[in-house]
């Protein structure tokens, strides 16, 4: 069983580094909330004064911080925990970050003679507390199968997407369409409800026609069709619109350094701005159903 470090604990990050604890390993964490660190240490894992300190004489590093400033200015800021880190140890950045900063991490930590791999990842909260995960990798092949038996301690699939980046490249292509599902399946259920069908009715009728997707499956956005999913806990928990906004973000600036056309992800990061700047950042993604169901009724 191997020694980790653990930064980031939260949404996602705490129920991993419990199924890591849970799996055998001996697992360092930290997060700047006491509640996070409460949590994971209820949980059998041992809690860190400092970054630094969770990755003393680990083997593997794994980081899940919310965005490209968070993970930069956790290896490389004032207190950047890069030269803390043992030479040859593994870093495994689950973050969602841009493929540019995913590279640079690559370059710069490779130069001070560690190792590192993108491996964002997809399934959501649900996921990350059932470990079923879907890891999405970017970097060298020797150092993604090493990182295999960690990954499998969170999550049931591991892909190499290519080099350093391609995980992040992949991951942003599938947020934009996640986007792009979850406000098509809300403005349908919306629809269909502002014209007197019961939400659960037609989300069955679309389960089994040419509109199935994965939110019709295990993420409904509309209240009460789903019993354990955000949209049923007055959207909260999940996965934040405001990180929604960001990934869609990070596809529109991709997509510009090839100038490939997006409109489809440009049209949902409008809405889930527009959603966000009515007071909903904080809610759970699938609150875009709000958007549509307030204008359909
Ligand atoms: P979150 O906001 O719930 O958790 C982030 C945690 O990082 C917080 O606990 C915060 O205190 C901690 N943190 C921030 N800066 C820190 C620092 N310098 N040192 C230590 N801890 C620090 O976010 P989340 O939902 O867990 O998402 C994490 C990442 O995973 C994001 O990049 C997100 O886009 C991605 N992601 C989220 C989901 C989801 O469904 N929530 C799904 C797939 C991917």
């Amino acid at each position: 069983m191997a020694r980790i470090g653990f930064i980031g604990l939260g949404n996602m990050g705490g129920p991993m580094a419990t199924n890591l604890v849970n799996a055998g390993h001996d697992v360092h964490v930290f997060d700047l909330s006491a509640e996070a660190l409460q949590r994971l240490e209820a949980a059998g894992a041992s809690v860190a004064s400092s970054a630094a300190d969770a990755v003393q004489n680990v083997e593997y590093v794994v980081s899940m911080l919310p965005a490209d400033k968070h993970v930069k200015s956790l290896y490389f800021g004032e207190q950047g925990i890069a030269g803390a880190i043992q030479k040859g140890t593994l870093i495994i950045d689950s973050s969602t970050i841009s493929a540019e900063t995913a590279r640079e991490l690559a370059g710069e930590l490779t130069g001070q003679g560690l190792r590192f791999i993108d491996a964002p990842v997809s399934g959501g909260v649900g996921g990350a507390k059932a470990g079923t995960l879907t890891f999405i990798c970017g970097g060298e092949a020797a150092d993604i199968e090493e990182a295999r038996p960690i990954l499998e301690g969170m999550g049931k699939n591991v892909f190499k997407a290519g080099g350093h980046g391609a995980g992040q490249v992949a991951k942003i292509c599938n947020n934009m369409l996640l986007a792009v599902l979850m406000a098509g399946t809300s403005e349908a259920l919306a629809l269909g409800r502002a014209q007197g069908l019961d939400p659960e009715v037609l989300s069955n009728i679309m389960l089994q026609s040419s509109g199935r997707n994965w939110t019709l499956e295990v993420y409904n956005p509309c209240p009460g069709v789903m019993e354990g999913v955000p949209s049923s806990n007055n959207y909260q928990g999940g996965f934040l619109v405001d990180l929604m906004i960001k990934d869609l973000g990070l596809a529109q600036s991709t997509a510009g350094n090839t100038q490939s056309a997006t409109p489809m992800g440009n049209l949902a990061a409008e809405l889930f701005r527009q959603h966000s700047d009515q007071g909903n950042g904080s809610k759970d993604f699938s609150s875009i159903f709000q958007l549509f169901d307030q204008k359909g009724n």
